[in-house]
């Protein structure tokens, strides 16, 4: 029972959170100001309305009483103007006629008697404006009727002082029973019941209105819940142009983009594994034949080499992944300097000479121009080193690679070429992917036992390294003729003033 209690509780309380209730109660609070305004706009001008046809009405039996006064009628007899017959008589059932004298006693009345009359009189004598003909009072009196029993109702009073050569004599007061107070009383029930009435409607058509206005939110926040790593190719696909369906468009494209990265992530870890399997494989296979019976030295050589090249491999594979990794999560300091690109280019060819020379490759410096850029050294020196490795690598022995560095259209340009076998045009779009080889057999899952067979990584690197340094790498190659690899990298403008770090991830992004 307290869990149902709370459990109403707190879905009260999100209720009244909600925007939907907010937005509500946001509308219905501007209608109440503008109903409130109208209401005593139209309160006002039917009051005055009623109030002037009252008044109206009332100086017309005021001037048909003080014309009866001045009748030869009147004067000659002792006729009253209640005894008068007929529609026209200037007093009619329920009026009343009094005669004050200046104090408010009264003198002489004619009509309907008030009971207890004195107060009253006092108040009317009070209300008389001296400067003005006619003064209008309003009131609710008791009016004795049938058995002298006193029964209340509302008269509208006109007063007027009489004087005569300046002296004042009195009053003369005309009462005629009125419904003014009621009317306006009327009135101001039905335009507030009108109101509340509307109110309601308002607030239960705009909760009924920002529910269904909000139900698209709902449904986004209940698919953004329901989403997790393993369904993220849920979409919310919403129709139409509104707010909510861009909204749910961009949540659609960022889910996309999600499942997209753990896609990467995924396949990422999968390559990663497999290309670790190989080599472990191959080191378990070659100890467990060397281990299984009493081996000759040599045999025991070759099987220590095997384990070797492989262990040679798999710690290029982790070193590889670790600079990946490294890349990926922002953790590569970039230390900036003024750096010379035909300098590195000369020491990366004599870095990879000895190895160039092993393969029977001629690997040779074409047009070195010196140009300055601004760049990490290390990682410059190991993307340069990346390419030429290639280039030796895929070339057969008699080929050659050749390593340029030139000015071009305001951008310091390095270009590594081959006369290697090429890479298909199929595979060219890939080659700066993750893992990709173009031609598997030509790496060690051919059997190849050479050292520097590849893992797919290298020129994912060489592009994260440009990209890091603001520039751009592209490739053109023709199967059996060559590659040529162009990388631009914006012009060093002035000399570096100071070293500056920058993680890696800031420029690529
Ligand atoms: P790997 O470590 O396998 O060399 P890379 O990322 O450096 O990986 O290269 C990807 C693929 O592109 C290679 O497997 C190879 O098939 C192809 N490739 C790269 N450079 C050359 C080149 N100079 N000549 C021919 N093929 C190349």
């Amino acid at each position: 029972m307290k869990t149902r209690v709370q459990a109403a509780g707190q879905g009260l309380a999100a209720f009244l959170h909600s925007v939907r209730f907010r937005i509500t109660l946001w509308f219905v609070l501007i209608l109440a100001v503008v109903l409130a305004a109208f209401s005593f706009f139209i309160y006002g001008m039917q009051t005055r309305d009623l109030q002037s046809d009252a008044v109206g009405h009332m100086q017309d039996k005021f001037f048909r009483i003080m014309t009866f006064f001045r009748s030869p009628a009147w004067q000659l007899s002792e006729l009253s103007p209640t005894s008068v017959p007929g529609n026209d008589a200037p007093l009619q059932k329920g009026d009343l006629l009094i005669f004050l004298d200046p104090y408010g006693a009264i003198q002489q009345r004619w009509g309907e008697t008030i009971s207890a009359p004195d107060a009253l009189m006092k108040e009317l004598v009070g209300a008389a404006d001296q400067r003005s003909a006619l003064s209008i009072y309003e009131q609710v009196v008791p009016v004795l009727g049938a058995n002298n029993v006193a029964v209340k109702s509302d008269y509208l009073f006109l007063i007027t002082p009489v004087t005569r050569d300046g002296v004042a004599l009195g009053y003369v007061v005309v009462g005629s029973p009125s419904d003014l107070i009621g009317q306006q009383h009327r009135l101001a029930a039905s335009l507030l019941l009108g109101s509340v009435g509307m109110l309601v409607l308002a607030f239960l058509g705009g909760l009924w209105l920002a529910d269904r206005a909000m139900r698209p939110v709902a449904d986004i926040a209940r698919a953004a819940r329901n989403i997790s790593e393993h369904d993220l190719d849920q979409r919310l696909n919403m129709r139409g142009r509104d707010e909510l369906a861009s909204l749910a468009g961009t949540f659609d494209g960022m889910i996309g983009r999600l499942q997209a990265a753990f896609e990467r992530q995924r396949q990422f870890v999968a390559d990663a594994s497999h290309e670790l399997r190989t080599p472990l494989t191959i080191i378990n296979l070659e100890v467990g034949r060397a281990l299984s019976s009493r081996r000759s030295a040599p045999e025991y050589k070759r099987a220590l080499e095997t384990v070797e090249v492989e262990g040679g491999r798999m710690t290029r594979l982790v070193n590889d992944l670790m600079t990946l990794a490294r890349m990926d999560s922002g953790q590569a300091i970039l230390q900036f300097t003024d750096i010379d690109l035909s300098e590195l280019a000369s020491s990366a060819v004599e870095r990879l000479s000895p190895l160039a020379s092993d393969r029977s490759v001629q690997l040779e410096c074409g047009n070195l121009t010196e140009v300055h850029v601004s760049g990490d050294r290390q990682y410059l020196l190991q993307m340069i080193s990346n390419l030429l490795e290639n280039g030796i690598k895929y070339g057969g022995a008699g080929e050659r690679v050749r390593i340029d560095v030139v000015r071009k259209d305001g951008q310091a340009v390095l270009l590594v070429s081959d006369t290697g076998p090429g890479i298909p045009p199929k595979d060219l779009p890939a080659v700066f992917d993750r893992f990709y080889r173009a031609d598997k057999a030509r790496t060690h899952n051919g059997g190849d036992d050479d050292e520097s067979s590849g893992n797919g990584l290298g020129l994912s690197i060489v592009s994260w390294i440009v990209r890091s340094h603001g520039g751009s790498i592209t490739v053109e190659s023709r199967v059996n003729e060559g590659t040529v690899f162009e990388v631009a990298l914006p012009l060093l403008v002035s000399p570096q003033p100071a070293r500056e770090n920058i993680t890696a991830s800031d420029k690529v992004r």
